[in-house]
């Protein structure tokens, strides 16, 4: 469905951030009349499903493509890829609400880093996951970038994260072992049965049998049965995608990394771990440290512990979030967890939403990125239905005010006609040298230049 000039509902309707959330929200918003201008820092749009959904989920990946250029080609939708929003980027969040929309929606999901901080967390040899992520995704800017995974890599974390990077690097890096380490148990485990399904023809049975035989008593005392649970662990690890890499892979349970300890070039050479015990917390269980230490030797650390928002953009941020009303509307879904908030003033912050990771950071798959911006849309909706007087400001002259903005910034937006040339370039490529998934460009500037030469 898409609205015709004369169905159009005299709202402009700012959406930042062009991942699935956001994607959900222009679609709905185009939907419902209004006129949607999408800003994307990334050149191409998708977001994390672009970016961050393993390379070799082509089916999954290709699908929301597809959804996301039905969406984008409405007469009623602009885009402007390559444009970030923050202090010193293209616009500023004030920049953006003097343009006269009548809401925006920030839907850039989760683009901090969450560490736990620890000593020796800056060495080399210690990676954030997300870089990695972007890194094997070839987001322009870190597919280049050196990740200099060694021998032995320990994930920290058991999420389908973890399992996406022991993925890449047992087929692709072909390490000697990867070790994920969880703080809590093999009853905690986190990831989905189907996604360990990528690297389970490594699991190391033996060593898993030596970790539980190590960790069971602990497991007793708690209630909880360790035959039980490694049998329900191992159980999962069927239809195994085989890789032909020699890897191997294992898990260390109940145990907190306190220290990355380094060796005299300050690359990591083990972690300091802490061994925890659990104890019953309500329905679920939480991991106490023991104060007992010991040294697990490791070359390389990758940390998959989740990640927090951005707090340099400029939205209302606290302890990792941006900050949303405090006092719940009652509607369903409720208004407040969409509205930014100003803490010091105790305010909303007048037509600024929020949706997807920008909201609810690391909260799950695609579908509930999506069902957010659903979400989002209906709170607009109501929004604008009882602020009609936002509506009034044309859309020629929001997108004049922007491109006035972006030109004195020396931005180079990319637009749809920008991306469909990408997109013919690509065709054009039957895959990558690599043959992890599809072809990516290797920089935004690689993509400007076809831009413009394809615009002759
Ligand atoms: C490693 C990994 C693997 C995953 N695998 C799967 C999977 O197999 N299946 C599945 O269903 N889900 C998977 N997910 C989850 C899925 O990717 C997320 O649920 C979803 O992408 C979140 O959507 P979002 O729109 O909130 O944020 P994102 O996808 O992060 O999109 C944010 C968008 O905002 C833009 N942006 C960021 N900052 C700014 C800024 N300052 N200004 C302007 N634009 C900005 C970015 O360019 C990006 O396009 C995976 C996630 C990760 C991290």
């Amino acid at each position: 469905m898409s609205a015709t000039g004369s169905e159009l509902s005299g709202h402009v309707v700012i959406v930042v951030g062009a991942g699935p959330a956001g994607m959900a929200l222009a679609k709905k918003m185009a939907d419902a009349g209004h006129e949607v201008i999408i800003l994307n820092r990334d050149i191409k749009f998708g977001g994390l499903a672009e970016y961050g959904i393993f390379p070799s989920k082509l089916k999954l990946r290709g699908g929301l493509k597809k959804q996301y250029w039905d969406m984008l080609e409405q007469p009623n939708v602009r885009y402007f890829g390559n444009v970030s929003v923050g202090e010193g980027k293209d616009l500023t969040v004030e920049d953006l609400r003097g343009l006269g929309a009548s809401a925006i929606a920030f839907s850039i999901g989760a683009q901090g880093t969450k560490a736990i901080g620890v000593e020796g967390d800056s060495a080399m040899g210690v990676f954030h996951a997300k870089d990695v992520v972007y890194h094997f995704n070839r987001l322009p800017g870190f597919g280049d970038r050196p990740f200099d995974m060694r021998k032995h890599v320990a994930i920290i974390g058991v999420g389908d994260v973890m399992v996406d990077i022991a993925h890449w690097l047992i087929r692709y890096k072909k390490v000697e072992r990867v070790t994920a380490i969880a703080r809590r148990g093999p009853a905690e485990r986190k990831y989905n049965p189907k996604e360990i399904r990528a690297v389970c023809a490594h699991m190391d049975r033996a060593g898993i049998e030596q970790e539980f035989a190590r960790i069971k008593d602990r497991l007793v005392a708690v209630g909880q049965n360790p035959d039980e649970v490694l049998a329900g662990m191992t159980s999962e690890f069927t239809k195994c995608e085989q890789t032909g890499s020699p890897s191997k892979m294992d898990f260390r349970f109940l145990a907190s990394p306190k220290r990355v300890l380094v060796d005299a070039n300050n690359r990591v050479r083990a972690l300091e771990m802490e061994d925890n015990k659990l104890e019953p917390k309500g329905d679920d269980t939480a991991a106490v440290g023991l104060k007992r230490y010991y040294e697990f030797p490791v070359d390389s650390v990758v940390f998959a512990v989740g990640d927090r928002v951005d707090e340099t953009v400029g939205l209302p941020y606290k302890n990792g979030v941006y900050v949303t009303n405090p006092n719940k509307t009652g509607n369903d879904p409720d208004d407040a967890l969409f509205q930014a908030y100003d803490e010091k003033s105790g305010m909303i912050i007048d037509g600024l939403f929020l949706a997807g990771w920008a909201r609810k950071a690391s909260e799950g798959l695609v579908g509930i990125a999506k069902r957010d911006g659903d979400w989002c849309a209906e709170v607009i909706n109501r929004y604008l239905a009882v602020n009609t007087s936002r509506s009034g400001t044309a859309m020629d002259d929001i997108i004049g005010r922007l491109q006035t903005v972006l030109k004195a910034r020396k931005s180079q937006p990319v637009d749809l006609d920008g991306l469909r040339i990408l997109e013919a370039v690509e065709k054009t490529h039957p895959g990558s040298p690599d043959a992890i998934g599809e072809f990516k460009f290797a920089s935004n500037a690689d993509m400007l230049a076809h831009v413009e030469r394809g615009r002759g």
